[in-house]
């Protein structure tokens, strides 16, 4: 804890040595994007994308799980969706899976099948996929962005074409970072 204390501490002046003006981002945010992604602490948006303050719009939940929309009962993931899609107006989402995730492997395995929306998504079973923890994952991160897909805010943008999900697969053994082709059916390397 001690670490994490002393490096906010000089949170400042880490900033300033690096040229960032955080007072250009009082007035407000323009997000470039929403990332959203688990919440495994091998995963870290701002390395990946090497972003500054003010560029990405974070969801980070258990598994980067993206709850189906439910009108009943809002969730705060839901909230934060429809808030970067409806507000904040970002232009991109991008759904970030990674490897080795055990709620990725533990989800699949749980799984029947995958709904599917208005994007073509691969149709292999979840079963099929559950002794293999990379497509396990991969798979995973495919529902999360169909299930943000059927949201009330996402369906109009993507219609008018404003909006633009992408799925990301992140390998925390290398660093690499594969993005879903529909085309292929298979993530291929950014
Ligand atoms: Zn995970």
């Amino acid at each position: 804890m001690q670490y994490l204390i002393d490096q906010a501490r000089v949170f400042p002046a880490r900033v300033a040595a690096h040229g960032m003006n955080l007072s250009a981002l009082a007035g407000g945010h323009r997000p470039r994007a929403l990332f959203v992604s688990c919440s495994d602490a091998r995963v870290v948006p701002a390395l990946l994308t090497g972003i500054q303050p003010g560029d990405l719009f974070e969801l980070r939940t258990y598994g980067g799980l993206v709850p189906r929309r439910d009108t009943q009962a809002l969730s705060g993931e839901a909230r934060t969706i429809e808030y970067a899609v409806e507000e904040l107006k970002v232009s991109d989402v991008i759904v970030c899976g990674h490897s080795r995730c055990d709620v990725a492997s533990d989800a699949v395995r749980g799984a029947e099948a995958l709904p599917v929306h208005d994007m073509s998504w691969p149709d292999d079973s979840a079963l099929a996929l559950a002794g293999d923890d990379t497509a396990a994952g991969q798979w995973h991160t495919l529902a999360q962005l169909d299930a943000l897909s059927g949201y009330p805010s996402v369906i109009p943008r993507l219609a008018d074409r404003t909006l633009r999900l992408h799925a990301w697969f992140y390998d925390v053994d290398t660093g690499a970072v594969f993005q879903y082709h529909p085309r292929a059916s298979a993530f291929l390397a950014l």
